[in-house]
């Protein structure tokens, strides 16, 4: 079978499904590999790689579409792109099923085949698979990165001929992947850092990581992780309240705040308000990772970048994988490599597309011609 990646079409997205690298690893599994002409430029992969890694360089999007079995890409297909998907195809992508309704219709009309990388299920067999987990990573990293190109000093602390430095400050709020990410980011570029988590469970990982964990003065409530697979519920209104209060004693003096809020199906929890931006120190910087989904911050503005009138610089960027298409097309296309290595056991290059799986009938959102989403919950864990 062949597996062909076309160029993204979505403006300004300059990752890629596949790599040569990745190419490398699908032929192994018995495949023939193609690629559009120039898809991989943005990201730093030239077709003189790809060929090189023994990939077909495709002309044009529609005969890559044609002449593949198994498409991947990144963003989910537009509808121009996905009556390209004929009947017996598999796509696989990012694909927000829940949001994208009339996509898997037509998909499934068409008679074709459509995994989601977004509903890989969160289990530790499935991690390499784990796409999200990927561009969280990423985006946690680059939140600090970005934070620092708008931030008029070090992050460390050094004692210099010419003067003595304090360390940045920095508060990163929520802690899961992308939080995570940002604290080791920050503590290695010499920073004091602060993390909250609405899950307990997490203390133990943040203080691991050489940051302070921030505790509420607060026993009422009992923050169960547990009893929601391990991701965040709303807070009582007691608790919100307790958390401003501590956000509020914190804000004149952190430098850099981060937030990463976020609770699976709700916009996302306002936790850095108006009075708290106003009351940082001017030159400070906020970057919301949780901007698409409305902001974790007041001011934020979705894709921009703003400057309070105290002079706070409020990021709310949301394509930070993007930013960094080398590292984030090379772990997405082994995320996808990692799939396609599940979906082909004997490594013949053909697809057996086992909806006993858990985790292929977890992320598949259409098989051949019939929608299968939402999918039942898996059995293991
Ligand atoms: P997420 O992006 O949904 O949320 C980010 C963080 O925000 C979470 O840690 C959440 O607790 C926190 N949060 C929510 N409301 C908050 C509030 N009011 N104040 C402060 N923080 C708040 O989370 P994620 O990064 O996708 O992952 C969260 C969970 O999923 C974790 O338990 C993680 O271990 C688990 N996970 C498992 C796998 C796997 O096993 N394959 C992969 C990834 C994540």
């Amino acid at each position: 079978m062949k597996i062909g990646t076309p160029k993204e079409v979505f403006e300004g997205e300059a990752r890629v499904a596949m790599t040569p690298e990745s190419a490398l690893q699908l032929q192994k599994l018995g495949y023939d590999c193609l690629i559009e002409a120039g898809a991989g430029k943005a990201a730093g992969f030239t077709d003189a790689a790809y060929k090189e890694a023994g990939v077909t360089v495709v002309r044009g999007a529609v005969n890559l579409w044609k002449e593949s079995d198994v498409i991947t890409k990144v963003r989910p297909p537009t509808k121009t792109e996905e009556r390209r998907l004929t009947k017996g195809k598999t796509l696989i992508s990012f694909y927000f099923p829940g949001q994208n309704e009339e996509l898997m219709e037509l998909a499934a009309e068409k008679g074709a085949t459509v995994i989601a990388m977004d509903m890989v299920p969160r289990i530790s067999r499935a991690q390499k698979m784990d796409a999200l987990s990927s561009m969280a990573n990423i985006a946690g990293y680059r939140a600090v990165i970005e934070a620092g190109n708008n931030f008029g000093r070090f992050f460390t602390g050094q004692v210099t001929a010419a003067g003595k430095v304090p360390p940045a400050k920095v508060l990163v709020v929520g802690a899961g992947v992308a939080g995570l990410a940002a604290i080791g980011t920050a503590v290695s570029l010499g920073a004091i850092v602060y993390a909250f988590d609405v899950r307990p469970e997490v203390a133990e990982q943040i203080e691991s990581m050489g940051a302070e964990f921030v505790y509420l003065d607060f026993e009422d409530e009992v923050q169960d992780g547990a009893a929601t697979g391990g991701y965040a519920a709303p807070s009582s209104p007691e608790f919100r309240e307790k958390q401003l209060e501590k956000f509020r004693e914190l804000a004149p003096d952190m430098d850099i705040v981060i937030t990463t809020a976020l609770i699976p199906g709700r916009d996302a929890p306002k936790l850095w308000t108006r009075d708290m931006v106003e009351m940082m120190k001017p030159g400070s910087v906020i970057v919301d990772l949780a901007a698409e989904r409305g902001g974790n911050c007041d001011l934020t503005v979705m894709d921009e970048k703003v400057v309070s009138k105290n002079g706070v610089t409020i990021i709310g960027y949301t394509d930070f994988p993007s930013r960094m298409a080398t590292q984030s097309s090379t772990l997405y296309a082994n995320n996808i490599r990692h799939m396609m290595d599940d979906l082909t056991p004997e490594k013949d290059g053909k697809i057996v597309h086992d909806m006993e799986d858990d985790v292929i009938r977890g992320a598949t959102a259409v098989f051949k011609g019939k929608v299968t989403f939402p999918p039942p919950p898996p059995k293991v864990q």
